[in-house]
């Protein structure tokens, strides 16, 4: 398998790389690591006429806190967000999804904003982003605009990017003192594996009492693009954080908030039932992190 012949433009800025997605539109595509669209191009799958490169772009390579929001641009690949100190102690389910994406080779080239524009419902770092509510950041030559992460997946491979749009990044609002989050993906092998199912979950709580301040659920691999599990955290809301409850929002997340299907990897059933597996398993893990435990 040959890869097509296209012309490959190496922009030095986003400016840069916004001019050239201006002028070249549809027959553009953005190329990160690369882990997606070269073996896309290679299989046929998509065809492009001008490929622009941005991981060398400063700016899409940091990982920031300012203000009371860690923004980390479209190129930070997976092997930086693993080994960040602030994402492991602000975000660490993101780091989570970030160590269990691919294999080391893969985890050097995949950028996180390539995983979100690849747009699978099975995506590693996108539940993630999803119980963090971030912003992603979309940029043409006119501005910036941004779109809540809930938003941003419109279909399998599909997202509301348009033509002219350069994602440059990710804002996430740290979360708060007495807030856990965790994640786990289910696959066939432990590397180098597309997820049968993954869930993170997210969870703040007042200390004095251990009531239930804010619950976030995200569920991969059984909808048409990552979800929230919105049925789990309506079970949730204000209520006293325990087995208990937690039990009846997996049994909510597994009966109500997916609609999975059957393929090679597994039953729908399977699915449905491992979602209620694992929507239990986080929480109790984002619940003892909350306690400082
Ligand atoms: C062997 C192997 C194993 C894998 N395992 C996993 C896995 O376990 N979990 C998982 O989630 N994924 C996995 N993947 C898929 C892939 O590695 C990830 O989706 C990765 O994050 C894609 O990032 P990238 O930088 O390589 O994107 P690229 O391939 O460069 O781009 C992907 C798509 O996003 C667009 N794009 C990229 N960056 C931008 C941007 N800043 N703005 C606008 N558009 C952009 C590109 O045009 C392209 O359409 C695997 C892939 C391989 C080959």
């Amino acid at each position: 398998m040959l890869l097509p012949r296209f012309d490959f433009h190496d922009p030095a800025s986003v400016q840069e790389a916004l001019d050239l997605k201006k002028t070249y539109r549809e027959n553009a595509r953005i190329l990160a690591g690369g882990t997606d669209l070269l073996v896309h191009l290679k299989k046929d799958l998509v065809s492009v006429e001008h490929l622009i490169s941005v991981t060398k772009i400063d700016e899409l390579l940091k990982i920031e806190e300012k203000g009371g929001d860690i923004t980390i641009g479209a190129c930070v690949t997976m092997a930086s967000l693993a080994a960040s100190g602030l994402i492991g102690e602000k975000l660490p389910a993101l780091k989570q999804g970030a160590q269990s994406l691919g294999n080391h080779l893969i985890r050097n080239k995949a950028t996180i904003g390539g995983n979100a524009c690849n747009a699978s419902p099975a995506g590693d770092t996108l539940c993630a982003l999803l119980i963090y509510d971030a912003a992603v950041i979309l940029q043409n030559s006119e501005g910036a605009r941004e779109v809540p992460v809930s938003d941003f997946f419109v279909g399998p491979g599909k997202s509301c990017i348009n033509d002219d749009e350069l994602l440059t990044g990710f804002r996430i609002a740290v979360p708060p003192a007495g807030s856990g989050a965790d994640y786990i993906q289910l696959g066939k092998r432990k590397s180098s594996e597309i997820n049968v199912v993954n869930v993170a979950s997210y969870i703040e709580i007042d200390p004095a009492n251990q009531n239930i301040l804010n619950a976030r659920i995200a569920l991969g691999s059984v909808a048409p693009t990552p979800i929230r599990g919105a049925k789990a955290e309506q079970v949730l809301a204000g209520k006293t954080a325990d087995d208990t409850v937690f039990f009846e929002a997996a049994e909510a997340a597994r009966r109500d908030d997916c609609k999975p299907i059957d393929d090679f990897r597994g039953t729908a059933g399977y699915r449905q039932a491992m979602i209620g597996v694992l929507t239990r398993r986080t929480l109790a893990a984002a619940l003892a992190q909350a306690q400082g435990k």
